[in-house]
């Protein structure tokens, strides 16, 4: 499959198959938005879990929070996203549609073979570029362009139970404030020590406007976020960062199984990292639409702390046991989104196995949605599916199972290789006479026949 076939065929596989619709489709649709069907859900909460399992339960130094979306407006104050959460735009004053002016450059070069990246220039140097280039409106070809400007991505709401003029809020642009927030209060009500991380999965929302790429830059989306604090002079952060950049990396190629062919890492330049980020690298994925920022992981000095002491006049510094000391703490941040580790996994495992002629989704066995899909051979004799019930039942005591009935065999094992469930079990005849069923392997088509007393045990990956 080439690389366009392949983003044609997840969307419409996901789509056709229920796992992400795009969104208010009966209005027309909102660009940017999406939903996840009955399938998408349950791979969206296999990561999630997977994520959870991995950096919160199986740590020592870790700790959980689901912090609230609309947190104290000066949040975003004290954070800096009111005066520079935002991208660089341009209108186009023919057709009036709305570019983001690094993209625009970005795609201009890599259209002329000579890749250059531009994000995080100040907007007078992009303005300059798209003048010297002369770079059209990508949808109407006209040259007309308003002055490169800043657009905020925050979005805007309101309170109803405050005065009107304080009653301006916003929607989280990142999970990240949450946990500055509660950091105190988690200090103060746990017996932990630093160095430790708090982790949260979440929704975040940005007013993005560049579209395309389906799921990947959308306004509602999932963050799974880390703020690792440690001591400055005790704890040596560049060691701690290695470690982060290993975890991140066993996580996404041996947790996900993603191919190390299809991941690299970006260290950000001076110009895109932020003012208070002393290092910050990108795990990347390569998309179809290019090797793109999957996971970020940013060394965030004591700058969020800070502000918040600033902001709020209250005290978040940590005391030394040992010698009374206090200290801000410093942090390391691992953050990634799980829409795009999702996207990740649909592009990576999705096979066209010419062999069979069939559409496989070669999902890990964590991933998928249903473990197993039980079928009774035919559906119109009574003790047939009366047993495969039975057999049904059993396996869906253990693991996420469906159940299927309709057409022939071989179209339910097809139906079922689409959406990555790893075994398909029929109650056939002669499971009637010897208790004995069918277990076919999704990714070899291999079939064996069990005893329904060792069925559980040979599902179980
Ligand atoms: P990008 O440069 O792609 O806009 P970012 O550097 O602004 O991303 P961060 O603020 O570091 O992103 O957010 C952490 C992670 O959240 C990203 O690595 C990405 O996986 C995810 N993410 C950010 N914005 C979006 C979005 N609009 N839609 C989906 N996921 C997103």
């Amino acid at each position: 499959m080439n690389e366009n076939d392949l983003m044609t065929q997840v969307v419409a596989l996901c789509k056709r198959r229920g796992f992400i619709f795009p969104s208010s489709e009966i209005y027309g649709g909102l660009a940017n938005a999406y939903e996840y069907g009955p399938l998408g859900v349950e791979l969206k909460r296999n990561i999630k879990n997977l994520w959870w399992k991995t950096f919160i339960h199986d740590r020592i130094d870790m700790l959980g929070l689901d912090s609230s979306i609309i947190v104290h407006p000066k949040t975003w104050e004290a954070s800096g996203h009111i005066n520079s959460f935002s991208d660089p735009l341009v209108d186009c004053k023919n057709c009036q549609r709305r570019t983001r002016a690094d993209h625009l450059i970005e795609n201009y070069y890599a259209q002329k073979q000579e890749p250059r990246l531009v994000e995080g220039l100040p907007i007078e140097e992009l303005q300059k570029i798209i003048e010297k280039e002369q770079i059209a409106c990508p949808y109407c070809g006209e040259f007309q362009w308003t002055p490169v400007r800043k657009f905020n991505l925050l979005f805007e709401t309101s309170i109803g139970i405050v005065p009107e003029s304080e009653s301006k809020a916003y929607l989280r642009g990142e999970t990240a404030q949450g946990i500055f927030l509660s950091f105190k209060n988690i200090l103060d009500s746990t017996r932990v020590k630093l160095p430790f991380g708090i982790g949260q999965i979440g929704k975040s929302f940005r007013n993005e406007i560049t579209l395309g790429n389906f799921i990947f830059r959308t306004l509602e989306f999932e963050q799974a976020e880390i703020e690792y604090f440690f001591d400055p002079q005790n704890s040596n952060w560049e060691e701690l960062f290695d470690n982060w950049q290993e975890a991140m990396w066993q996580f996404v190629t041996t947790q996900l199984g993603i191919g190390k062919n299809n991941l690299r890492w970006r260290e950000h330049t001076d110009e895109e990292r932020s003012h208070y980020s002393l290092r910050t690298v990108d795990l990347e994925y390569n998309f179809p639409f290019g090797f793109k920022e999957l996971w970020g992981l940013a060394y965030r000095t004591d700058y969020d702390l800070k502000q918040h002491m600033e902001y709020s006049g209250q005290d978040l510094r940590v005391t030394d046991s040992s010698d009374g000391r206090k200290y801000i703490p410093h942090v390391i941040e691992p953050a990634v989104g799980i829409n795009r580790l999702l996207l990740m996994v649909l592009l990576e495992f999705l096979w066209q196995d010419e062999a069979n002629d069939r559409l496989v989704l070669k999902l890990p066995y964590q991933l998928a949605p249903y473990k197993a899909a039980v079928f009774p051979l035919l559906r119109n004799k009574p003790e047939l599916v009366a047993k495969a019930e039975s057999v049904f039942k059993l396996v869906q005591s253990a693991m996420p199972t469906t159940w299927d009935d309709r057409g022939n065999i071989g179209k339910r094992y097809l139906s079922q290789d689409e959406i990555g469930t790893p075994y398909g079990v029929t109650v056939d005849f002669q499971t009637l006479e010897d208790d004995t069923v069918t277990i076919r392997q999704r990714d070899t088509t291999k079939q064996a026949r069990v005893k329904i007393d060792e069925l559980l045990a040979e599902l179980d990956a």
